[in-house]
C-alpha cells in the first residue's frame, strides 16, 4: 500500500491525466534510459506525446506531470521543437515555478525537494523576478484547466 499522505499527489496525477485524455494527448511510459529526464513533452511528434519513466511512483509521477503540464499549455500539440538554450532555461524556471504553485494549490508540499531528488538543478527552481509574472499567469491557467 502506498502511504496515505500521497493521496493528494495521486489526485493531482489523475486530474492531469484526465485533462490529457480530454485533449486526446498521448502519454506513454518508457524505460529509464529512453529519455534523459523523468518526463518530456514532444508536441512536434505525430501524434504529439508526453513520455515518462515507467518506474515513477505516484508522487514522482505527479511531480513530473505537474511540470510537463506547464509545457503542454505553453506548447500545444503541433508546436515545433522548442529546442534548448537560454529561452529554454528561462521556460524551465517559469514552468517549475508555476508547477510548484499548482502543487501547493493541490494541498501538497515539497515540490522543490521532490524535483531535486529527481535530478533537477537548484538553479532551475529559482525563477528570476522578471520570470515571476509569466509563472503566475501559467499557474493560474493550469489551475483553471484542471479544476474549473
Ligand atoms: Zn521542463
Amino acid at each position: 500500500m502506498p502511504p496515505p499522505e500521497d493521496q493528494p499527489a495521486r489526485d493531482l496525477y489523475e486530474a492531469i491525466k484526465n485533462y490529457l485524455d480530454r485533449q486526446h494527448i498521448w502519454y506513454n511510459p518508457v524505460p529509464r534510459g529512453a529519455i534523459e529526464v523523468p518526463a518530456v513533452w514532444r508536441p512536434y511528434l505525430g501524434p504529439p506525446r508526453l513520455l515518462y519513466w515507467d518506474d515513477l511512483n505516484d508522487r514522482a509521477g505527479a511531480l513530473a506531470f505537474a511540470h510537463e503540464f506547464g509545457h503542454v499549455l505553453l506548447h500545444p500539440p503541433g508546436s515545433p521543437d522548442p529546442g534548448n538554450g537560454h529561452v529554454k532555461e528561462s521556460e524551465e524556471r517559469i514552468v517549475h515555478a508555476a508547477a510548484a504553485a499548482l502543487w501547493v494549490h493541490s494541498g501538497l508540499t515539497g515540490y522543490e525537494l521532490g524535483m531535486t531528488a529527481l535530478g533537477v538543478p537548484l538553479g532551475m527552481l529559482s525563477p528570476g523576478d522578471e520570470e515571476r509574472p509569466a509563472a503566475d499567469v501559467l499557474s493560474q491557467e493550469m489551475i483553471n484547466r484542471l479544476f474549473s
